[in-house]
């Protein structure tokens, strides 16, 4: 199978994102002459009519579709109705318009949240669709599942060459810092820095601390998802991690020896603890070829660096806080 063309016209939706900021460095560093994005106001991505326009304009020939409404824990399970139809749409339309100008590869990302609650650990791709989704995201799983099954859809039907690869949790810079709506790693990254600064030694922790969670550098994935587009073509979507997971405790000891070593956790446990464990099974991505590079301390260690160097304002969620 020949690498997708380094001059072909690429358009990397949700450029704007932790993933689709990481998907368009990725391709720079690679030379493509011609990476498209479209801002949120230049297109809305929920409104098919301006999506084919746009896509009819642009002619876009490959298409990485990144773009939708993510977050952690708390936005996923208080903002179900945004999650559910944000995402049916986004995909719904780019696939859609992606077909009409005969897009010639496509890849659209999902979330390991697809799994079910009780999924069998590591989770072989082959589980999906085989038990009760997780209540605390299940409205972002089922958009993301459609978004799946879509694909496979327009590849059966239509004959289009559309694959999806489903990512583990994920952190890195350009992360969302929003103190509810983030995920995890920037939450408590944040936390732990804001009580270093106030010389605060307690710092809470959402849940119990026993839940695993498998986390995957973005960068790592920004190359992951360069890589499938270079080198796969099958039917079935394909997991991207590092196989590797650790007790929210043990993150949460890690995070506080590299930001606030010292300071004290404080479990709270009226916040949820959700999937009891997430961690994917990732041989069918290193029997393609690839494997994570990057480390979970030496990644939390890079992210924190970035952001203590960042203006508050440029920060996501980070913003109504700055001076
Ligand atoms: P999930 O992987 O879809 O459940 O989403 P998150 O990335 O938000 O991770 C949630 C897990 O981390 C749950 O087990 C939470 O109890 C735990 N957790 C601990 N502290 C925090 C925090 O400050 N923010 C978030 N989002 N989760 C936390």
């Amino acid at each position: 199978m020949a690498a997708i063309p380094r001059d072909g016209r690429v358009f990397v939706a949700g450029h704007a994102g932790l993933v689709g900021s990481a998907v368009v460095e990725r391709l720079q560093e690679d030379g493509f002459g011609t990476i498209l994005t479209a801002t949120r106001s230049e297109l809305d991505l929920r409104d098919q009519a301006a999506v084919n326009r746009w896509f009819a304009a642009e002619r876009p020939e490959y298409v990485f579709l990144v773009a939708g409404t993510v977050g952690g824990i708390m936005a996923n399970s208080t903002r179900p109705a945004e999650f559910l139809y944000d995402n049916m749409l986004i995909h719904g339309t780019v696939v859609e318009a992606s077909k009409q100008v005969d897009v010639r590869k496509l890849l659209y990302l999902g979330s390991s949240c697809i799994y079910p609650r009780h999924a069998q650990q590591p989770i072989t791709e082959d589980q999906l669709l085989t038990g009760p989704l997780e209540p605390t995201n299940e409205a972002y799983a089922l958009a993301k599942i459609t978004g799946i099954k879509l694909c496979e859809a327009y590849r059966a039907q239509y004959g289009c060459n559309f694959i999806s690869a489903m990512p583990t949790n994920l952190y890195g810079p350009g992360d969302n810092f929003d103190p509810v709506g983030g995920h995890l790693v920037p939450m408590l990254m944040r936390r732990f820095h804001e009580a270093k600064e106030a010389g605060e030694p307690k710092v809470e922790v959402w849940g119990t601390g026993s839940p695993r969670r498998e986390l995957l550098h973005v960068s790592d994935l920004a190359d992951a998802c360069l890589f499938l587009m270079d080198h796969y073509e099958g039917p079935g979507f394909v997991n991207v991690g590092t196989g590797e997971d650790i007790a929210i405790r043990d993150l949460a000891e890690m995070l506080r020896d590299i930001v606030h070593p010292g300071a004290e956790l404080v479990f709270d446990t009226t916040k949820p603890d959700g999937m009891p464990r997430k961690v994917l099974d990732v041989s069918k991505l290193h029997d393609i070829g690839w494997r994570h590079r990057t480390g979970l301390q030496e990644g939390l260690l890079e992210t924190y660096r970035w952001f203590v160097e960042q203006d508050p304002a440029s920060v996501r969620g980070l913003s109504i806080s700055a001076p």
